[in-house]
């Protein structure tokens, strides 16, 4: 199986090839068509086997092929993850999957300096990769808004869990859309995440690699 038959499109594939990705991963195998078929996704994979990649790219390319305009303080697509760590390295993939193609990015976590990434968002991002509490911050000081908001992945579920996120998380999905796509990615599934992807997940494709 190559990227080409799971059906992305020939510039997200030409970015791929300058990175050598040579052929899909498993859950990459598993999740990108699913994605682009705009079904929810259940997805079991841990850190290393491409999971990024998995949820980024489809989310790129229907976002690349709606065309649109993103309002003023709005996000087309929201990545919630549990640390500032994995934040900078999701957004650095989406960067690279995107090199110069016209998606507007930004990167949102605790610890630092909320101004800069207010002014970030000051013109609307297409896709935000943020952490729960700080992005709850934004939202407080009216930086962010998510009518506009259409895709909303989880990555590492379990950790923001693990990581006390469960208040943070449920006052963020009261704000958001009902009509949307979700993606929820977890190493492990205890009864919590399987309570919040029951909450979330509408008849999700189940990806277990
Ligand atoms: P992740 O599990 O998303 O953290 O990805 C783990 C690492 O694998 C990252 O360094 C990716 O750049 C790399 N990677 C992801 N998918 C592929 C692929 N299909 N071919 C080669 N490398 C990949």
């Amino acid at each position: 199986m190559s990227f080409a038959h799971l059906g992305l499109m020939p510039a997200l594939l030409g970015n791929l090839q300058r990175l050598d990705y040579q052929q899909p991963t498993a859950v990459q195998e598993q999740a990108i068509g699913p994605v682009l078929a705009g079904k929810d996704v259940l997805a079991a994979a841990q850190t290393g086997t491409g999971k990024t990649a998995a949820f980024a790219l489809p989310v790129l390319q229907l976002l690349l092929s709606q065309g649109g305009k993103v309002q003023p303080n709005c996000v087309r697509a929201l990545v919630l993850v549990p640390t500032r760590e994995l934040a900078e390295q999701v957004h650095e993939s989406i960067a690279q999957y995107l090199h110069e193609l016209p998606l507007r990015t930004a990167v949102a976590y605790g610890g630092v300096s909320i101004n800069p990434q207010m002014m970030k968002l000051r013109r609307g991002v297409d896709i935000l990769v943020a952490t729960p509490g700080r992005l709850l911050d934004l939202y407080q000081q009216n930086a962010v808004r998510f009518h506009q908001m259409q895709f909303l992945i989880l990555d590492e579920a379990d950790r923001m869990l693990d990581l006390g996120f469960a208040q943070e998380l449920n006052a963020l999905f009261t704000l958001m859309p009902q009509k949307r796509q979700t993606l929820l990615f977890s190493a492990t599934f205890s009864g919590p995440i399987r309570t919040l992807a029951g909450k979330l997940l509408n008849e999700p494709v189940r990806i277990d690699v």
